[in-house]
């Protein structure tokens, strides 16, 4: 069977590497682009045009439906309108398969309700690179043992939201596994604002944000005498692309709601 992809935020970094990577696989079509401009214009190897040749861009997603029945929405857009497009896609019948940052947790329970209410899968992955969610996993492993943690994320200057979305599930997965405790000195003085990071499930996560840097993050897992770190780096965006692909594949094989692909490998 083919998959039948449409694209969400296919003009921007990821959306066309992700449009690429699509374009190749030997089970699926990127059949159409969801955008919020260019109606009607045209996606032709990466490349906008008003010719009609290539894949035509949609600025409503229910006339992309109509015109194409895709099986899945895969969304690389921005924090505003992920959760719209989520919400437009499942009321269609469209897996939505999500790399966007920046959903609040009640809109991710709302997306996992609308999802059982549909009977059809979405897939939610702060992370794609395969690499990220090992980092992840092993972070949380570590935490049963080495309880105090901080989490440093590092990611390009064009980055929307801090902290990253790969940084607040580490911390997620991480308390899942630990007793809640305080941690560092409890008469701490913060004389700078912000100097000690943004709390997190009681974990400090700094966010650093320089241009150079692509995604990286390192989870810090002090003990006594002892410092484990644990850190992944991505240094090109095809990082993210077995990850993108799995995640459709997956998303046509489940009828519910997955977050974090860490459930999927
Ligand atoms: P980007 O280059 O800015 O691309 C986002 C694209 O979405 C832009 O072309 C933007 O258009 C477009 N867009 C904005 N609103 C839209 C809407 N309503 N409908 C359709 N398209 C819309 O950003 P990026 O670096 O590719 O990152 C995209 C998202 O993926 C971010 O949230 C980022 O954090 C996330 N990300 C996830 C992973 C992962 O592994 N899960 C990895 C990297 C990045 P304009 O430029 O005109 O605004």
């Amino acid at each position: 069977m083919t998959i039948r992809v449409a694209i969400a935020g296919a003009r921007g970094r990821m959306g066309s590497t992700a449009a690429a990577a699509i374009t190749e696989a030997p089970d699926m079509e990127f059949v159409g682009a969801l955008d919020y401009k260019y109606d009607g214009w045209y996606i032709n190897e990466g490349t906008l045009i008003e010719k009609a040749h290539g894949v035509r861009v949609y600025t409503s997603l229910a006339e992309l439906y109509q015109a194409h029945q895709p099986d899945v929405l895969l969304d690389l857009t921005d924090p505003e309108a992920v959760f719209p497009n989520a919400q437009k896609a499942i009321a269609l019948g469209i897996r939505p398969v999500i790399g966007t940052s920046g959903l609040t947790l009640e809109e991710i329970n709302q997306l996992q309700l609308l999802c059982e209410q549909k009977g059809i899968a979405c897939i939610l992955a702060p992370n794609f690179s395969i690499g990220a969610v090992l980092m992840m996993k092993f972070a949380a492993q570590a935490a049963h043992y080495l309880g105090d943690v901080e989490i440093i994320e590092m990611h390009h200057d064009r980055k929307l939201d801090a902290p990253s979305g790969t940084a607040v599930k580490t911390a997620d997965m991480i308390s899942s596994v630990r007793t809640p405790h305080l941690q560092g000195h409890p008469d701490e003085q913060v004389n700078a604002y912000g100097a000690r990071g943004a709390d997190v499930q009681g974990m400090k996560i700094h966010s650093v944000r320089l241009p150079g840097l692509l995604a990286h993050q390192q989870v810090l897992l002090g003990g006594e005498g002892e410092l484990l770190s644990i850190r992944h780096d991505s240094f090109d965006r095809k990082s993210f692309m077995p990850g993108v692909l799995l995640s459709i594949r997956e998303s046509v094989r489940h009828q519910d709601f997955v977050n974090g692909l860490e459930q999927l490998i």
